[in-house]
């Protein structure tokens, strides 16, 4: 599992993240929910030092690492190696097929023979609904077939945890739930999602934790059944306005 606690970002004047806490439990899917601004994709990427955090520690099960301030190089890797990002837009190698794409980083960054890391390529990119596209450069993809392969290719690194921005905001409806259903899929198989989202209905249908921040804090944390019954205004009027 994973344990935050008292995470800090500030940019100049502007407090991102306000002493945030949270623990995420191995095997679950926490949905990421907030008004924009609210310190959703800061938190994300703090959780994978993609973002330089003032204070706090991450806990990954090893005990708590002080992550505030400037960070050994070593410890950025022990961290970033456990968890891989997936964007809103998909970033993939333009000069790279598909199975390029997913196998690069499992052959640079874990020495994998080329003949294993596209055989399990292949697989993942089966396991995405992509066995098909192996071949296919990006621009001749879907933009929903490329945040499959994108998918593809964080699983490629083997992550303890999957860390989601937004990730199907730039797509059309039906690319979009081509997306979710990936997503849907590995939250079934008890992977460890953290899923930043404005929609209601993943939360609603794939989430087993809804955090909700407002101006950098944390105000509710719990089952979706509590965030989708919470009385409290801020959160009726989230819900409201959203949906
Ligand atoms: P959205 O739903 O619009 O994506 P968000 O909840 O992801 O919003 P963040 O991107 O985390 O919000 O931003 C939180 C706050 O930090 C915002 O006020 C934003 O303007 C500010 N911020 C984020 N990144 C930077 C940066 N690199 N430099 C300065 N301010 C930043
Ligand atoms: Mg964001």
């Amino acid at each position: 599992s994973l344990r935050v606690r008292g995470l800090r970002k500030t940019f100049g004047d502007l407090v991102a993240l306000d002493d945030v806490s949270l623990d995420v439990e191995r095997g679950t899917t926490t949905v990421l929910l907030g008004p924009s601004g609210s310190g959703k994709s800061t938190l994300l990427r703090c959780l994978n030092l993609l973002e330089q955090p003032d204070a706090g520690t991450i806990d990954l099960g090893d005990g708590p690492i002080e992550v505030g301030g400037k960070l050994p190089a070593r410890t950025v890797r022990a961290i970033r190696s456990r968890s891989t990002m997936v964007f809103q837009q998909f970033n993939l190698f333009p000069h790279l097929t598909a199975l390029g794409n997913v196998t690069l980083a499992p052959m640079e960054n874990r020495g994998l023979d080329r003949a294993a890391a596209e055989a399990r390529g292949r697989e993942l990119l089966g396991k995405v609904g992509l066995a098909e596209k192996s071949d296919a450069y990006p621009d001749r993809l879907s933009g929903g077939q490329q945040q499959r392969v994108a998918i593809a290719r964080a699983l490629a690194m083997d992550p303890d945890f999957l860390l989601f921005d937004e990730p199907t905001s730039a797509l059309d409806p039906e690319l979009a739930a081509e997306v979710v259903a990936v997503l849907a899929d590995l939250a079934s198989e008890h992977r460890t999602l953290v899923v930043v989202t404005h929609s209601l209905a993943f939360a609603q249908r794939v989430a087993d934790r809804v955090v909700f921040l407002e101006d950098g804090k944390i105000l509710q944390d719990g089952t979706p059944e509590e965030f989708f019954s919470s009385t409290d205004e801020r959160l009726r009027r989230f819900r409201e306005v959203i949906s």
